[in-house]
Formats: structure tokens, C-alpha cells, sequence
């Protein structure tokens, strides 16, 4: 059962198209598995096109309008509210859901991991660089390094459970942090913890070592 949710703010930006290409990848992974986020986006969605049709005068409309609508509600929600709603591509209990799966090219195996230190692994995910997104394998029992957010960092899980100060994330559970927030992520014993991160500022990190490594892995 998913307990954190995209909040109203960020799923109006995705409705309108105003997010980066790594925030609209962490809403659509979120839309996929949460039927409740998938019913609100639906309301904004409507809201969007009925403040968009006010601005549209009747008389610019061409002949063959109707007929290219008809097409595009016949190619399905996807294509006519313009943003990417996730094809059924993946397996239901699938790791990665389908729009992650497009990033990677396939599941889990295709993902290319590589050590960030304390045996923790990550894989930056290809998309447009005014913010940054990328998976994360954190090992059962491991604590990522304490940390600070300059902007805004979104973390949902895929797979295992974190605490931090705030409280528990599970599978579908999305993280939203910014600048008054400070934290140290825990993956739960039992099982590994996989999420994917989004975030538009490099993190503040306490120590000194996650302090130098941080160039060399754009965290
Ligand atoms: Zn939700
Ligand atoms: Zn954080």
C-alpha cells in the first residue's frame, strides 16, 4: 500500500508540461503504480484543457480538426494529454515499471551499475541535464551518507524500504525533500533497497569523503 504521494504542486507542473525531463520521469514511474496519484492527474489534466479550450478562438480551428482529435483519442490518453502515460510494457510485479524500462532498455539486468562507495551503486538515467535522475542500490542494513538538499530531490522506491527522520518508505512510497530538509537514509534490513532519485542541485553533504566524491558521480 503506497503512503506517500506526488504532492498537488508537482502534479499540476507535470499536467502542464513544466517540469524537467528526470522529475517527469519520477511522476510517470510514481502514476504507474499509484491508481489514486493516476485519478488526481486525470482531474488536472481535465482542468488543463478546459483552461486551454477558453483560449482557443472557434475560428482557428481547421476542417480536419475533428477528425485529427478523433485519431488522437483513438491512439489513447497518452498521445492526446501530451505528456507520457507508461505503455503496459512491464510485468505487473516487474522491479522497474515501463517508463523506467524505457531509460534502461529492459529490467533490471540492463541497468549499468557502478560503485559509488560503502556499497552503494548508481546509474545516472540519460535526460536532459537542468536536473539529474538516476537508480540506486543500496545495500540491506547500509545508511547513505547524511545529507543536505540545495534544491529539490524526489526519491521513490522501487524495491526494498528506507527510513529516515520523517518516517518509512516502501515500493511506490515518493520522497519529496528540499532545502529545509536534512537526512540520512537507511535501507531496511532484509532487503536491498532500490529507488530512483531525481534532483535539481547538487546534495550538501556533511562529511569530507561524499564532500570529493561528488563531482565524480554528479550527486
Ligand atoms: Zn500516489
Ligand atoms: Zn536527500
Amino acid at each position: 500500500m503506497i503512503r506517500h504521494h506526488i504532492s498537488d504542486k508537482l502534479l499540476m507542473a507535470y499536467s502542464a508540461g513544466s517540469l524537467p525531463e528526470a522529475f517527469n520521469l519520477v511522476v510517470a514511474t510514481h502514476i504507474s503504480l499509484c491508481d489514486e496519484c493516476r485519478a488526481r492527474l486525470a482531474g488536472f489534466d481535465t482542468v488543463g484543457g478546459a483552461v486551454l479550450d477558453q483560449h482557443v478562438a472557434p475560428a482557428t480551428m481547421s476542417p480536419d480538426a475533428l477528425t485529427a482529435t478523433l485519431d488522437k483519442i483513438r491512439q489513447g490518453p497518452a498521445q492526446a494529454a501530451g505528456h507520457s502515460t507508461p505503455r503496459n510494457t512491464a510485468p505487473r510485479d516487474a522491479v522497474l515499471p515501463a517508463p523506467l524500462r524505457e531509460y534502461v532498455g529492459g529490467g533490471l539486468d540492463q541497468v549499468q551499475w557502478r560503485n559509488i562507495g560503502g556499497g552503494v551503486r548508481q546509474a545516472i538515467l540519460p535526460t536532459s541535464r537542468d536536473a539529474s535522475a538516476r537508480l540506486l542500490h543500496i545495500p540491506a542494513g547500509t545508511a547513505v551518507p547524511d545529507h543536505g538538499h540545495r534544491g529539490l530531490e524526489l526519491t521513490l522506491v522501487l524495491h526494498g524500504a528506507f527510513v529516515d527522520e520523517t518516517d518509512r518508505f516502501a515500493r511506490g512510497d515518493i520522497e519529496i525533500a528540499d532545502q529545509d530538509m536534512e537526512h540520512t537514509p537507511v535501507a531496511e534490513a532484509g532487503a536491498d533497497c532500490i529507488c530512483l532519485a531525481a534532483t535539481d542541485a547538487p546534495l550538501k553533504f556533511r562529511a569530507l569523503l561524499p564532500r570529493l566524491a561528488q563531482p565524480f558521480f554528479r550527486i
